[in-house]
């Protein structure tokens, strides 16, 4: 990099200079500034990416903030080594919203923009160059870039430092951007899965046969050769071209044809005669399940009518307006006329989804009406999948995106109308790492800032929500009918204390369960399962002496999995082979205990040999296809009964699931946590909410160890005002969120002692300032250990009239002190605002 410095200098003028101010997507409180290249000077401007040296060695991507004549005080500028973009990528409105959510959530702006930027639009130093091998265009390459090319064929994928050495320059970004502009090479961050792409083969017509009278005769002729007739006749089955001749062009896959049994040879002849002609297609894996074929938007039921107008209604005097419909109701439907509407009016739509319903058939709905108009911004899609939806974005070609929380992030800025469905989900607001943000706070932020209004939508929306409702913050529309006039399902609580006692169970289950499940399996209806675990048992435990099987990471049991007989950390990914003996003791009597649903599956197939049965949790779905490919089991008939985490209780819809059974509700309200109550009835009752979507009412069996408890009773009657009421109350008595914001502090460090005295010293500054209602703890979280660091955790419940700035000026300033201190050494803090 030395080199580097002497051009510099030499580059001076006495002319003005430029600076820029960059945020640089790293963990430092400040912004940096940098001098522009008078090359540069004509055309910088705020919202670029720019490459920068930072720190001794490292080059990284920044994005440029503001453009400013003055020099820092502080440090000698060094230059921008070059300006990656024509047009800015960020927009002035997100890079506002970006110091907003730093701010707000207590970190640093550069956090934010890691996170906000797909890796695909950062190189740095610690970037990865992979060769993408959809790229077909060599001829684009100049020689040195096919040099390049050729080298990283070789490998898997190469670093910035690797490149540099082989193509023997200093700075080989400018290679990598233009070869990222010829689409030849993919960066990313780390090793993430490898971008794949799939490759069908495809048959069509010859395009002279997309004029009906040509294909006509064609057919004619063919009469003498009746095995060709044939074929023609099986691809016209899928694609009527006489109808729509356009329809030849996408053609059809070869296996559609040869699966029908035509004749392999008479195939080969015709397209050795060029009357059919194959040709392949690149199809991203999530594309390929999404064909669509452009369907009407449904005519909306009177209730759905209803609710539209109104949501249009409550727009005119409301930004953010909640929709609290049934699960059944049809929300869907009205979200897309909304959509329809909106789009008409020339502005721009966000529709949020929880990371899971994304993945599903709310999208295929979605695409059936909006086509490739629409951008999908998913945490599984390969980086280059989201630069082209971020790219999209910008040059106007997806007015509308559907995504998941980073969605936020994407360069919007004209937005009419954001959607947050299943608002209550806890899957919008990040943990890990900074900005621990939730998307559908930072949604209502966006829609303020761009003059968009925001619909929230659940059928079980959160206490926050629904206060804001109540309260008339927000406006406020129902729907109380499932679309079809279909009943709710039927819940009926099964005491399985009672069970036991009266040896009316099966192994884990009650007779009434089992038998209910039978029946519904002749009825050839299909069942949920749902216990919310995964693995075979939660622990393991020694008879004679008693030991569980624990984490030498974490303070946890490891889970038994049966399936490859391992024993899994789900805190810190810890797995070990199953041991037939006690560790303590040596003994052999182990015992498993607890219900996973890896366990309920092995069971079930016992009892009920006929039933087809399938397993949908994080283990049977790692693969980007595996999701789609079981819900098209269960779609197709091919499954009976789905066992499930809450993956299965998110937004899906099987019109033959007219039987839920919730294996244990017991374990989910007892929670120790304020929202436990609130998380128990939102996950029942959406669970409860896949039985009997069309047609006939369902019936959803739960088992409890307690069923007087008045939560079940809530369920039972889906009565959520019921819920609310308590829980509001109760809020308001402990001061938890509505009516106060909760910051949590986390530290840590690997002996227990250290940890404590940093917690106990931070906790009592903070208490000195702001009292001890306000400052709760420093408490033993209850995983005490992870990952070999013992966890303290401080709460601090700020009333909504507090200067909330002043007050987390305070705070960061306190973890400063304690971050600095060098009593405290070696302690990790994290600052949550809004923690779950
Ligand atoms: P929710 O999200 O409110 O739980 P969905 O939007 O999934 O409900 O709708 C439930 C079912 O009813 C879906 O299968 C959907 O296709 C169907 N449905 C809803 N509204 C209509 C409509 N207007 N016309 C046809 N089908 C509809
Ligand atoms: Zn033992
Ligand atoms: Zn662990």
């Amino acid at each position: 990099m030395q080199s580097l410095e002497i051009n510099q200098t030499s580059l001076y003028t006495e002319e003005i200079t430029l600076f820029a101010d960059v945020i640089v997507p790293v963990a430092v409180p400040n912004t940096f500034t940098y001098r522009v290249p008078r090359e540069y000077a004509a055309s910088i401007t705020a919202g670029l990416r720019v490459i920068v040296q930072f720190g001794k060695t490292k080059v990284v991507t920044a994005v440029i903030a503001r453009i400013h004549n003055k020099p820092p005080e502080k440090y000698q500028a060094k230059y921008i080594l070059e300006v990656l973009d024509d047009a800015p990528l960020v927009n002035a409105k997100q890079i506002e919203l970006f110091y907003w959510i730093a701010d707000y959530y207590m970190c640093t702006v550069g956090e934010v923009l890691n996170i906000a930027l797909p890796s695909g639009l950062k190189i740095s130093s610690l970037s990865k160059v992979q060769f993408n091998p959809e790229f077909d265009q060599p001829a684009l390459l100049t020689e040195r870039e096919t040099e390049i090319i050729e080298e990283l064929k070789k490998h898997q994928s190469l670093n910035y430092d690797e490149l540099a050495r082989f193509a023997e320059v200093k700075n080989v970004y400018h290679i990598i951007k233009s070869l990222i502009q010829k689409k030849a090479v993919i960066v990313f961050e780390e090793v993430r899965e490898k971008y794949t792409p799939k490759i069908l083969k495809k048959i069509r017509l010859n395009h002279f046969y997309e004029d009906p009278s040509y294909l006509t005769a064609l057919i004619g002729e063919l009469e003498k050769s009746p095995k060709q007739l044939d074929v023609i006749l099986n691809y016209l089955k899928f694609v009527p071209v006489l109808r729509t001749p356009e329809l030849n062009k996408k053609g059809l896959e070869k296996n559609a044809l040869t699966k029908a049994n035509v004749s392999e040879s008479s195939l080969s002849t015709l397209l050795k005669n060029g009357i059919l002609e194959q040709f392949e297609v690149i199809v991203s894996r999530f594309e390929e399940d999404l064909d669509f074929v452009e369907a009407p938007t449904p005519v909306l039921s009177e209730s759905q009518e209803k609710a539209f107008s109104e949501i249009m209604q409550s727009f005119q005097t409301k930004d953010t307006t909640l929709l609290h419909g049934i699960t059944g109701s049809g929300k869907t439907e009205v979200y897309i006329k909304l959509i329809e509407q909106v789009l008409e009016s020339g502005s721009q739509v966000l529709y949020l989804l929880p990371e899971i319903a994304l993945t599903t058939q709310i999208v295929v709905r979605l695409r059936k009406v909006f086509g490739d108009k629409m951008g999908i911004y998913h945490s599984r899609f390969s980086d280059n999948e989201r630069v082209e939806v971020w790219k999209g974005v910008v040059s106007g070609k997806f007015q509308f995106v559907v995504g998941v929380r980073s969605a936020v992030f994407l360069p919007f800025d004209n937005l009419g109308l954001i959607i947050v469905d299943e608002e209550h989900e806890t899957s919008y607001k990040q943990f890990d790492p900074a900005p621990r943000y939730h998307a559908r706070d930072v949604a209502v932020v966006i829609a303020h800032r761009q003059k968009a209004k925001v619909l929230l939508g659940s059928a079980t929306p959160s206490i926050e929500s629904f206060y804001n409702a109540k309260t008339e913050r927000y406006g406020f529309v129902e729907m109380k009918e499932r679309f079809g006039n279909t009943q709710l399902p039927d819940i009926e609580l099964i005491d399985i204390k009672v069970a036991r006692k009266q040896k009316l169970t099966k192994g884990d289950f009650s007779n009434l369960m089992l038998d209910t499940m039978g029946l519904n399996l002749e009825k050839k209806q299909q069942t949920i399962l749902f216990q919310n675990r995964r693995g075979y048992s939660p622990y393991i435990q020694c008879e004679d002496c008693d030991t569980i099987a624990a984490c030498p990471n974490c303070d946890v049991s490891l889970t038994y999995h049966y399936s490859n007989q391992e024993l899994r950390c789900h805190y810190c990914g810890h797995h070990e082979p199953m041991s037939k003996t006690c560790q303590a003791c040596g003994s052999t009597k182990l015992k498993t205990r607890g219900y996973g649903t890896e366990k309920l599956e092995e069971e079930l197939q016992i009892f009920l040999p006929n039933a087809k049965i399938a397993r949908m949790d994080l283990d049977t779905t790692r693969t980007k296809t595996a999701f789609q490919t079981l819900i098209n089991e269960v779609e197709s008939g091919a499954v009976d009964i789905l066992v499930g985490t809450q993956m299965v209780s998110k937004g899906l819809d099987f019109e033959k699931v007219s039987l839920v059974c919730i294996f244990d509700a017991d374990r989910m309200i007892h929670f120790p946590d304020f929202r436990s109550s609130e998380r128990a009835f939102q996950m029942l009752t959406q669970v409860a909410g896949r039985a009997g979507r069309r047609g006939t009412q369902g019936k959803v069996l739960i088992q409890t160890n307690n069923p007087k408890q008045k939560i079940l009773q809530q369920i039972i009657e889906n009565d959520y005002l019921g819920l609310y009421q308590d829980e509001i109350k109760e809020r308001e008595d402990f001061q938890y969120p509505p009516f106060t914001r909760i910051i949590k502090i986390t530290l840590r460090h690997i002996d227990q002692p250290n940890a404590e005295k940093a917690a106990q010293a931070l906790a009592q500054k903070l208490i000195e300032k702001l009292g001890t209602p306000r400052v709760l703890g420093p408490e033993k979280p209850l995983v005490e250990r992870v990952r070999n660091q013992y966890l303290f955790e401080i709460m601090i419940k700020l009333e909504k009239t507090i200067n909330l700035k002043g007050a987390k000026a305070f705070i960061a300033e306190q973890v400063q002190n304690i971050e600095l201190s060098k009593d405290f050494k070696g302690v990790g803090i994290v600052v949550d605002v809004d923690c779950g």
